[in-house]
């Protein structure tokens, strides 16, 4: 059963292989790697987008 699913490299949630952010667990977690690129910048939105995941939850 869990063959289907991985961990999101980012918080180490499972995430289903078919999710479509996948092998995130979100749209959030993508753009946290996305942002590593950037650096500082990273660390400034991944508090605006975990604001955005507490309203959609
Ligand atoms: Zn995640």
């Amino acid at each position: 059963m869990s063959r289907q699913t991985s961990k999101c490299p980012i918080c180490k949630r499972r995430v289903k292989r078919d999710a479509p952010d996948f092998p995130f667990c979100s749209e959030y977690c993508r753009f946290v790697d996305l942002g590593r690129w950037f650096g500082e910048e990273y660390r400034v939105r991944r508090q605006t987008w975990k604001d955005t995941e507490k309203k959609n939850a």
